[in-house]
Formats: C-alpha cells, sequence, structure tokens
C-alpha cells in the first residue's frame, strides 16, 4: 500500500504546475530580494481577503505577536493572558518583551480559550502587582476562538485583544473573516499552515493606519522616514520577496483548498462520529481546519497501532505550557489547568490537507475505528 502524507505539500505543488517555479524565477531577475515588489502585492491582496484595512507582512507568525506587543509597548510590569493549550510561541512572545504570561484553560469541544477564566486571570495578576495589559486567544486547530464574550471580557478589563491566527487564516466568525477579529490579528505562513510558503513567514492585520506604520517600522530595525535616523527599537522582521511570490500564487487557489478542507473535515466527522469524541464547530463560525485533532482515551495505545497501520498521527500539544520547564514559573488562573491537562492526554491530531482523497481517506478512518476498539 502507498504511504498517506500528514499533509501532502507535494500533492499541492503539482496542482499549480509551475505557476511557483516563474513566480520565483521573476524574483530571480529583477534581484529585489528584500522589500521586493511582491511584498506590497501580497499585503494588499491579504488585506483585502480578509477584510480588513492594513495587513503588514513580517519573518515569521512569532514575529508577528512580538511585533504587536512592542508596538503596544508591552513589557516588564505587564500580563497578558494566553491559553496554555497552544504551540509555545503565544507565550513565548510576552516572556520575551519581559511581560508575564498568565495560563487560562481551554473549552473541551473547541480547545480554544475559556472566556470563563479572564476573571481570574485578571485577579491573578492583579495580585502579583502586574498590570493586566492584553489577551492573546489563539484560533486552534484553524477555529476562531469565542471573540464575542472573550470581547466583552477583555473591554471589560481594558485589555487589548490580539488573536494569534497563525492556525485560522481563512477561517471566520458571526460573518467576519479572520484578521478583522481582535484589535490585531496575527497569522503565519509556516509551510505546515493553511496557508503556507516555501519557507517562513507571518502577517499582522490591523485597523489603523498609524498602528500599521509603527508595525511597518518595527519590523525594519525601527527605521524612520530617514532610513538612517531610527526611531525606535526594532527587529529585523521582514518578509522575503520570494515568499510573497509564492505566497499570491497560493493565495489564488486559496478559497477551493479551504472548501476540500471542510469536504475531508466532514468526512472525518461522519465516519468517527460515536468512535472517537470529533472536534465541535460553534454555530455560526468556520474552520480552516488546519488540524483534524480527535480525542481518544487510550491515545498512546491507539498512536501505535495506526503508525503500524502506516496511518500516520501527530500530537498537538502532548504537554501544555504552564507544565513545560520554560514556562512552569509562571502563574496560572485557577487551581491547575485540568481541561488542558486531559486534552493533552487525549488529543491525536490526523492526517489533513485539501488532497486527501475519498479511498485514502476511508482507510484512515477504517484504522482508526480499528485502533479504538
Ligand atoms: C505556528 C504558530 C505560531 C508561530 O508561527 P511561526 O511562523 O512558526 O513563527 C504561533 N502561534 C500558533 C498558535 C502557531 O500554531
Amino acid at each position: 500500500m502507498t504511504s498517506i502524507a500528514f499533509i501532502d505539500l507535494a500533492a499541492q505543488r503539482h496542482r499549480l504546475g509551475d505557476r511557483i517555479e516563474r513566480a520565483i524565477a521573476k524574483v530571480i531577475s529583477h534581484g529585489h530580494y528584500i522589500m521586493g515588489p511582491e511584498v506590497a502585492v501580497l499585503e494588499r491582496r491579504l488585506a483585502e481577503f480578509a477584510n480588513v484595512p492594513f495587513c503588514v507582512s513580517c519573518a515569521n507568525g512569532t514575529d508577528a505577536l512580538l511585533l504587536a506587543l512592542m508596538a503596544k509597548g508591552i513589557g516588564p510590569g505587564d500580563a497578558v493572558l494566553v491559553p496554555t493549550f497552544t504551540f509555545a510561541a503565544t507565550a513565548e512572545v510576552v516572556a520575551l518583551v519581559g511581560a508575564t504570561p498568565v495560563f487560562l484553560d481551554v473549552i473541551e469541544g473547541s480547545y480554544n480559550l475559556d472566556p470563563a477564566g479572564i476573571e481570574c486571570g485578571v485577579a491573578v495578576a492583579r495580585r502579583r502587582g502586574l498590570t493586566p495589559r492584553a489577551i492573546i486567544p489563539v484560533d486552534l486547530f484553524g477555529q476562531p476562538a469565542d471573540y464575542e464574550q472573550i470581547g466583552q471580557a477583555a473591554k471589560a478589563h481594558g485589555l487589548l485583544l490580539i488573536a494569534d491566527a497563525a492556525q485560522s487564516f481563512g477561517a471566520s466568525y458571526r460573518g467576519r473573516k479572520v484578521g478583522s477579529l481582535g484589535d490585531i490579528a496575527t497569522t503565519s505562513f509556516f509551510p505546515a499552515k493553511p496557508l503556507g510558503c516555501y519557507g517562513d513567514g507571518g502577517a499582522i492585520f490591523v485597523k489603523d493606519e498609524e498602528l500599521a506604520s509603527v508595525l511597518a517600522s518595527l519590523r525594519v530595525h525601527g527605521q524612520g522616514s530617514d532610513k538612517y535616523d531610527n526611531v525606535r527599537i526594532g527587529i529585523n522582521g521582514r518578509l522575503d520577496t520570494i515568499q510573497a511570490a509564492v505566497l499570491i500564487e497560493k493565495l489564488a487557489i486559496f478559497p477551493e483548498e479551504i472548501e476540500a478542507r471542510q469536504r475531508v473535515a466532514a468526512a472525518y466527522s461522519e465516519g468517527l462520529a460515536g468512535w472517537a469524541k470529533v472536534p465541535r464547530v460553534s454555530d455560526g463560525t468556520t474552520s480552516v481546519w488546519a488540524q483534524y485533532t480527535v480525542r481518544i482515551p487510550k491515545r498512546d495505545a491507539a498512536a501505535a497501532q495506526l503508525k503500524a497501520a502506516g496511518v500516520p498521527t501527530a500530537i498537538y500539544y502532548p504537554k501544555p505550557l504552564h507544565q513545560q520547564t520554560a514556562y512552569r514559573k509562571y502563574p496560572v488562573a485557577g487551581n491547575g489547568l485540568p481541561v488542558a491537562e486531559r486534552l493533552a492526554r487525549e488529543v491525536l491530531s490526523l492526517p489533513m490537507h485539501p488532497y486527501l482523497d475519498g479511498p485514502t481517506q476511508s482507510r484512515i478512518i477504517e484504522a482508526v475505528r480499528k485502533a479504538i476498539v
């Protein structure tokens, strides 16, 4: 039997034919490798796609979060609320700017930040003498967090709302596209994300021009209008022109890929409901299915059996951040974060990409059913 890919980037490349090679060749021939014309074109198209006034591209999704915190002057003495069940970058950037991450628990069905923990997170921060400044919900596995509830609580506590949309670009929430949710939204174009480039890439979405220009300055060492008079401390955080050229081509087929992802996810949910706990998408919300993640009580045994059957799986995430070595010293909102701790023991992500064909997916579903009993 042919081996199954967890994410089949080769199938997408095949579909695009030589479009990407030609786009890259064009950059090589014009020679503007840094901030070439493709970068501005991509930023315009991404802003249009997400229905947001401004998009500032950058080197990766981690820098996108870092730049957002830097632009808002978040630093020592400040607290930023983050979910514990996420990729490390969400909390890492908070610590990098000298602020304190406060970890919150998540909701079982959606895997996303539980708004009920915000009040407690703010109180925990205050007790430590910190100023709660921001909250970073994560749209885990491609589904937007509950922005309405989180937004209300953020407003009540004067928190800036930064959406970590690294996994969810292309999804929507109550008629609004990801990118327009929150005060600032950030995303990643790491190759395995729903919209990925051929290396590292990221973007920040904002509604006001002043903030967009501060972000654009910060990503080039804090440069001012005279490029040798730096007006603030920044980073080298630009997106390469070649990656912008790749993304322009991939964005053109992204809407169709999103539909294909949704078909694949629907087939999994139909085939596995009653066998495993399948992910729940909230009313009025769409997911781009960065991952299709089920919950299985004897997860490790099932994963081993699937591996033997030639079905690759992954565990996102085996350890919540508040239990990881570098993050143990930071406060948690509550007496432990039990939902995230249980999810870490039960989650299993299945092969997921827009080019997963019906027969292969049936084979995966069959293998999962067998591995569970
Ligand atoms: C991938 C990811 C990031 C970081 O993006 P990079 O482009 O890899 O730096 C941040 N947050 C979440 C939730 C992610 O999944």
